[in-house]
This record gives structure tokens, C-alpha cells and sequence, in this order.
């Protein structure tokens, strides 16, 4: 099932925000109720109505913006809901409007299930987290958000937090997962993904304060497998098999489609590349192949 923006509007202006300007600027009429319930009938009905991911099978992927901003969202989940009955509805969100207990009461009720809701965390406190996104008092809010979707999640309902790593953030991998251990080991339906920024939207344009490429992203991760190993459920997004510790490789997912993945001449001796992501075009252009050779053994 499709990619859906819900909204095109975030309250967060995150560093590395995979959304172009002009989509984030563009009038927003078009993601109300009934243009979104009208595109979807026609996407139902076999009219092409989205842009990515139309012959995806599985999830019905919620995105933005900031699809909690839209003032239509109880009534577009509950709608989403009703019309893939059985299907994962997997919302993307900052979290933020979570902070309102009847607000992520209210949603995980519309949501019903499958669903799952992905939050990402920046940092393990307010200074960390809030440089990410660059909104003063957002770490709070999205903490608050997470703290209510544990407590009133259903059965069949899943929260995911990420952790997205590129230089301004890769510092903060060990203290956040440390605070994820203590805040959230006693519950059970959750995961903990760590992934590398992709190249797209604002992120594309790169700067110093965010470029980093793989290998310095895999050492952060690799020097975390101790406190990895301390999660019921942890997945790795976006990572090549190769610069990843044999114990970590388990967890890394072929996370990108196949026109987003590039395999350099070195992955054509690798024994592993039938399940490796490999690297992106972008960030094969923009930070060559260090660190990528072949594994020998599965
Ligand atoms: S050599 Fe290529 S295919 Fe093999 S693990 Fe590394 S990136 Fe993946």
C-alpha cells in the first residue's frame, strides 16, 4: 500500500528533514478530510493516486510533515482504518501531540489494529534532542508523547522509536539508548531502530553539522553492541552487512527499495549481498566506498 502525507505542515524543523521545502511551504487543502478520503477512494479503485511505494503490500505508511498537525487526523485514521481492515496502518509522527493523554488515547483508539506508531528521539535530554529538531521544549513534549503511547497502547499496537544518525546526533547514540533501557524495558510490543540519515529532501543539500558517511555511523553502532544486545527487539536500517560486527548483522534490514540501493564492484565477491542494503547512489556519490569489502562466510 502507498506512502501517504497526511499533512505536509511539522512543528519540528529537524536538521536532516527528509521533506523539501516547497512540499512543507505548498497550501495545505489538499491533505484535508475529504481530498484524502476522495484520492484513496481512486487509489481503491486502481486510478494511480501517490507517489511511492503504490505496490507495497504490507503497510499503509502514515507520513508527513507532522500527520498529527492535520486538524482532520482522528477522523482520517478512523477512515484508513475502516477501509484496510487487517492491514498495518504504520504511522511516522514526532510524537509531540502524543503529550495530550486524550489526544494518543483518542488516536490508538482510531488507529486500532495493526498499528504501529514510529517516534523518532534525537537525544537523550532536552539540549541533545532540541538541537536536532531546533525547537526549544520539543523533547519534553515527544518524551511525554512516547510515555502515553506505552501506557495506553492496545494489544496488536506496536511503538517504535527511532534513532537517527548522522553527526550532529551520532554522539547521543549511547546515552539514548541507555534512557530507552531504563524509561521502557518493563513493557512489552515495542522496538528500538537505529538508522542512518538518507540523502533526500533537505538532508540532500548536506552541510557540516550533518555529513557523515557509513563507516562512522557503523563504529557508533558497533560500539554499542553491548547495550544493543540488552533489547528484546532492535533493528539497524540503512547499514551494509560489512561495516557491522557479526553479532549486529542479524538485526540490519534490507530497509530501502531496490531503485534507493547501490552495490559497489567490491559487493560482486560478497557472500552475504543477497540480504545486504548496501549502500545508497547519493551516498555512494557523495562519500565513495570506505569501509565497504566483501564478506567471505555467511
Ligand atoms: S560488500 Fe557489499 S554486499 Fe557485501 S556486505 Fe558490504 S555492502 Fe553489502
Amino acid at each position: 500500500m502507498p506512502d501517504i502525507p497526511v499533512w505536509n505542515k511539522c512543528g519540528n524543523r529537524c536538521v536532516m528533514c527528509a521533506n523539501t521545502v516547497s512540499f512543507n511551504r505548498g497550501p495545505s487543502a489538499r491533505y484535508r478530510l475529504r481530498a484524502q478520503i476522495g484520492r484513496f477512494e481512486r487509489y481503491l479503485a486502481g486510478v494511480p493516486a501517490y507517489a511511492k511505494n503504490a505496490g507495497n503490500p504490507a503497510a499503509l505508511n502514515l507520513t508527513g510533515g507532522e500527520p498529527a498537525q492535520n486538524p482532520d487526523f482522528l477522523k482520517l485514521l478512523a477512515y484508513f482504518r475502516k477501509r484496510t481492515p487487517g492491514r498495518e496502518l504504520a504511522l511516522l509522527s514526532n510524537g509531540r501531540r502524543f503529550c495530550d493523554a486524550d489526544f494518543a488515547k483518542a488516536a490508538l483508539l482510531a488507529g486500532g489494529k495493526p498499528f504501529s506508531v514510529a517516534v523518532p528521539l534525537h537525544g537523550a535530554g532536552p539540549a541533545s534532542h532540541d538541537a536536532v529538531t531546533r525547537v526549544p521544549g520539543s523533547f519534553r513534549q515527544t518524551l511525554a508523547g512516547l510515555r502515553n503511547l506505552f501506557a495506553y497502547k492496545r494489544p496488536g499496537q506496536t511503538v517504535e522509536i527511532r534513532l537517527v544518525l548522522h553527526r550532529g546526533s551520532v554522539k547521543n547514540l549511547g546515552p539514548l539508548l541507555r534512557l530507552l533501557l531504563r524509561e521502557f524495558s518493563g513493557f512489552g510490543g515495542w522496538r528500538a531502530v537505529a538508522l542512518h540519515y538518507e540523502l533526500v529532501g533537505r538532508a540532500a543539500r548536506g552541510s557540516t553539522a550533518l555529513d557523515l558517511g557509513l563507516e562512522a555511523s557503523a563504529a557508533a553502532v558497533n560500539a554499542c553492541a553491548p547495550l544493543i544486545k540488552k533489547f528484546g527487539e532492535f533493528r539497524l536500517y540503512h547499514f551494509p552487512l560489512c561495516l557491522l560486527k557479526p553479532v549486529l548483522r542479524a538485526k540490519a534490514w534490507v530497509s530501502l527499495p531496490p531503485e534507493d540501493r547501490a552495490y559497489p564492484p567490491a559487493c560482486g565477491a560478497c557472500a552475504v549481498k543477497g540480504s545486504c542494503v548496501g549502500l545508497t547512489p547519493r551516498g555512494l556519490a557523495r562519500f565513495g566506498t570506505a569501509g565497504v569489502r566483501p564478506v567471505e562466510e555467511k
